[in-house]
């Protein structure tokens, strides 16, 4: 399979990394979402080598998988961490509490038990995005009798070319300061009790595939910082945010190539800025790593359609419905049926619930596999239980052992916080 995906076909069936994609679905059962660790952990290191000549740290963003023992993984190749919630912040302090230096806490609602959470935890840099939460840190800070070391995330209003639900980095979207009115912002923080500015950070979106409008925001970044420096502050922290892309098709990617590319543009940028740099990738290191396999329950034709049912739905993966995302569906075992066109679909009772529509591909078959590649970013982190579904199992496939990484929920699990 091309596209930089570690799945492909050892004669007629799927694996990844050498081992069997349908005996793990056999052994812990479907939908089941399968991951390539050491394709995690190579992209993890491209990135630290490209960046090899500038002093910076890569902090995962969580939100995008935030399996423990991922984590856990990347925090061993001295990863830090991006967190939003104070959920994430525990996941953090779980499984690798050695890294809690190296959290940066980024998120435009932030409350004051999260923020007392990451303060006692010592925590690298809050990225703050109003000047009413700078007032609440302030405060908390205070209250704690610990500085809060703080970046301003700023509105570069670089249009990067996405899904619209995934683009931040505009002066209409809700995220940021907008740039223009930064330096006087931080004139303010550095006057009050309990705040040190310590950084500028930016971050304007997801699914970025070209390195413009990264090397454009992280110029207009850098200006910031220099002007910030000769207000008299001690900014150190430039943090240029996550959002760097993959290919979910079939279009060439050679991930290490892209990365080159967007180091390249970063660095020169960056020449003699004197900064630690800070960098936020989330989908680029687990979406491809990733794919939820799911069994056939059965297949239909209405009218003119045919459908192919899952055991999988829109609860277990949700990005066809949510961004019309594009997952490549393809047979864990080959046959050498005729192609046709198809609806997949999952079992929750919604329109839409589907993963594919008009999809041509070689007929399944019921009780036969299929799996939607691509899939280990925003996947398994935006499941839900909507139906009353439990969610998937989690399996890590490392050095060509597979190890169950989240156990599939029981029914028990389901209700367990409910009160009757
Ligand atoms: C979501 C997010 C990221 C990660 O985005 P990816 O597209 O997964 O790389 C990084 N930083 C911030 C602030 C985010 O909100």
């Amino acid at each position: 399979m091309s596209a930089g995906r570690p799945f492909g076909y050892e004669k007629d069936r799927l694996t990844v990394a050498g081992v069997d994609v349908a005996a793990l679905a056999d052994e812990f059962g479907t939908p089941l979402y399968v991951y390539a660790g050491d394709q995690i952990a190579e992209r993890a290191q491209m990135l630290q080598k490209a960046f090899a000549a500038q002093e910076h740290t890569v902090c995962y963003a969580v939100k995008a998988n935030s399996s423990l023992a991922i984590m856990k993984m990347l925090g061993g190749l001295g990863c830090g961490f991006d967190i939003v919630s104070g959920g994430e912040l525990e996941r953090v302090r779980r499984a690798v509490p050695e890294a809690l230096g190296k959290v940066v806490f980024s998120g435009v609602g932030k409350q004051a038990w999260e923020m007392d959470a990451a303060l006692k935890a010592g925590i690298m840099l809050f990225n703050v995005e109003s000047e009413a939460e700078l007032e609440v840190l302030a405060a908390r800070a205070q209250a704690l009798r610990i500085t809060a070391k703080i970046a301003l995330r700023v509105n570069p209003d670089v249009f990067a070319e996405t899904h619209p639900y995934i683009s931040t980095g505009l002066s209409e979207h809700k995220f940021g300061i907008a740039i223009a009115r930064a330096r006087e912002v931080y004139g303010r923080a550095a006057k009050m009790q309990g705040i040190e500015p310590a950084g500028v950070s930016v971050h304007i979106g997801s699914q970025i595939r070209s390195v413009e409008p990264f090397a454009e925001s992280v110029k207009r970044v850098r200006a910031l910082v220099e002007e910030l420096r000769g207000d008299g502050m001690d900014i150190r922290l430039l943090d240029a945010g996550g959002g760097f892309g993959v290919e979910y098709g079939n279009a060439a990617f050679d991930p290490a190539a892209r990365v080159a590319e967007y180091a390249a543009a970063l660095l020169k940028v960056l020449d003699g800025a004197k900064v630690h740099l800070l960098l936020e990738p989330g989908r680029f290191l687990v979406a491809q790593a990733g794919a939820l396999v799911t069994r056939v329950l059965y297949t239909k034709v209405n009218g003119k359609k045919k459908f192919v049912i899952t055991d999988a739905g829109m609860n277990d993966l949700i990005r066809p419905s949510l961004y019309q995302a594009h997952h490549e569906i393809v047979p864990v075992v080959v046959s050498e049926r005729e192609t046709e066109v198809a609806d997949i679909v999952g079992p929750v009772c919604e329109s839409g619930d589907f993963f594919a529509h008009d999809r041509s591909m070689a007929e399944v078959r019921a009780g036969e596999l299929v799996a939607l590649l691509d899939a280990g970013a925003y996947g398994m982190s935006l499941a839900s239980h909507y139906n009353s579904r439990v969610k998937p199992a989690e399996v890590l496939v490392s050095g060509g052992v597979a190890r169950l990484v989240r156990r599939r929920e029981t029914l028990e699990d389901l209700m367990a916080g409910e009160i009757l």
